[in-house]
């Protein structure tokens, strides 16, 4: 069953000042100004939080575990853009040493390529979850039904590959707009942001990168690394695979466990 989409305030107030525009300049021609500016306010005031990942004024981000998991001692540990033929497999070797689970938040066409490391990754105990079709940079200038396709595609693609149907999505650089939501709540799919992110597509070092990320970690934290489209270190190393050990080992230290997403809602 889809789950009910069910606006936010700020969603709910955007339509009611649609409809009170229009019908003020039925009523009312001369009052133009007033409704041009009003509604300029407010498509300012939606485009800026689609602008930030961890919003929740366009509907329900996910940018911590729920209580219970961070009471649990749980983390999650999200990895984006892959599967990457070269980076992927031993960011699974690094996975499987410290006994930790991980969120894969995979490219569709990225799985069609590699349908055998897409599988490798459920194999070993983790999960593969929706970062979009196509990955594309204009992803948040699109509307419905175009959404409709590009995460619906993804969707399938990874259902066939794997036989495991994604219950997360992520959006391309977390960019959104007003109408991604309702087609989320039709796909049954929930968002997922992070509460900390390192930049690790542009930021190579990882001595900065595992700072970043480790500073103030907490039970209940989202981390985001990439494993496909990761920043190379001075040696040319996928900087995923220089920040991991230290990133695992400081869990294991704090008495914190990196398990899935979805394991954290049971
Ligand atoms: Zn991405």
């Amino acid at each position: 069953m889809p789950r009910r989409y069910r606006p936010t305030p700020l969603i709910g107030l955007s339509v009611a000042l649609h409809g009170a525009a229009a019908g003020g300049l039925l009523l009312h021609p001369d009052t133009w100004p007033w409704a041009a500016g009003t509604l300029a306010a407010n498509h300012a005031l939606l485009t800026t939080a689609g602008l930030l990942p961890r919003c929740r004024l366009l509907g329900p981000n996910w940018t911590h575990l729920p209580t219970a998991a961070a009471l649990r001692g749980e983390i999650a540990l999200t990895i984006d853009d892959g599967p990457d033929p070269h980076v992927t497999p031993r960011v699974l070797d690094l996975l499987d040493r410290h006994g930790a689970r991980a969120s894969f938040f995979v490219i569709g066409r990225r799985v069609a390529q590699h349908p055998v490391l897409a599988r490798e990754i459920v194999a070993r105990g983790h999960t593969l979850e929706n970062h979009s079709a196509q990955h594309l940079k204009s992803f948040s200038l699109h509307g419905p039904r175009w959404f409709e396709r590009e995460i619906g595609t993804a969707q399938q693609t990874i259902a066939d590959c794997c036989g495991d149907v994604p219950r997360f999505f992520r959006a391309p650089a977390g960019l959104r707009n007003p109408f991604l939501e309702p087609v989320l709540a039709r796909l049954d799919l929930q968002l997922a942001a992070w509460t900390r992110r390192a930049y690790d597509t542009r930021n190579g070092d990882a001595g900065k990168v595992g700072d970043r990320l480790l500073g103030g970690l907490a039970g209940g934290d989202i981390l985001l690394l990439h494993d496909g489209n990761a920043a190379r270190s001075r040696h040319g190393t996928p900087v995923i695979l220089d920040v991991l050990p230290r990133l695992l080992a400081a869990c294991a230290a704090a008495g914190l466990r990196p398990v899935t997403l979805r394991a954290a809602i049971r």
